[in-house]
């Protein structure tokens, strides 16, 4: 599929499943979300984090924030270093589920998903999406594991990578790193399958597709 087309594919199918995630949410019934959230899991068990890229309202929010950050040249914080692993983000995701059950059992009438999306807009105001990416969101938690086996993912030919870093930049969750020979490559289990590095890389050496090799 051209670049053009995949762009507006893309946005077209966001937008609907935004407007489907606030239909539900005004009609009271977004625990359905967890269904498609369900569908993500098991995509992303073969073929990769497309929930986030493609479904996820919080992605599809940060977005245009993203753009109108870029357009008038403002930089967001950093994941701040004393948060790099990953103890931060389990421990999210513990706290998370515990709140899940927790309002389960009590019957407690709290919209978990929608707070959770207005905390993410907050966040993203005031860091970079990775920082929301790669150490809050407790889906991106479970997804970065789910996903870790998958046979399809967006892979770096490095033979023709100049190590420009275009595609670095772009990516919104850190997920491309730095080798020592200058040449990059891709941690799958944190990409969120949104095609900008494909876009961005002047020598088009990125693809999705079959996974030849995971050398991390
Ligand atoms: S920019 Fe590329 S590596 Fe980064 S999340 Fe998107 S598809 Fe994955
Ligand atoms: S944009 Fe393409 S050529 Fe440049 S560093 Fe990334 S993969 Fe390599």
């Amino acid at each position: 599929m051209k670049e053009k087309t995949r762009n507006i594919v893309r946005w077209i199918w966001e937008i609907a499943a935004l407007i489907l995630f606030f239909g539900l949410t005004v009609a009271g019934k977004l625990q359905l979300w967890f269904a498609i959230f369900m569908l993500g899991v098991l995509i992303s068990v073969f073929a990769g984090r497309f929930y986030c890229g493609w479904i996820c309202p919080m992605n599809t929010i940060f977005r245009p924030l993203s753009w109108f950050y870029g357009k008038l040249k403002i930089k967001r914080l950093k994941s701040p270093k004393f948060l790099s692993g990953n103890g931060f983000r389990y421990f999210i995701l513990i706290l998370f589920l515990a709140l899940m059950i927790f309002v389960r059992i009590l019957h407690v009438k709290m919209n978990i998903l929608l707070y959770l999306t207005m905390l993410s807009v907050l966040v993203s105001l005031v860091f970079e999406e990775a920082f929301w990416h790669r150490k809050i969101c407790p889906f991106g938690t479970i997804l970065s594991l789910t996903s870790r086996k998958a046979k399809v993912a967006m892979n770096i030919d490095e033979s023709g990578c100049i190590g420009c870093g275009a595609c670095q930049k772009k990516c919104p969750s850190d997920s491309i790193i730095t080798k020592e020979d200058g040449k990059r490559y891709n941690l799958k289990h944190e990409c969120l399958m949104c095609y900008q590095c494909i876009d961005a890389c002047p020598t088009k050496v990125c693809e999705i597709g079959t996974i030849q090799e995971r050398k991390i």
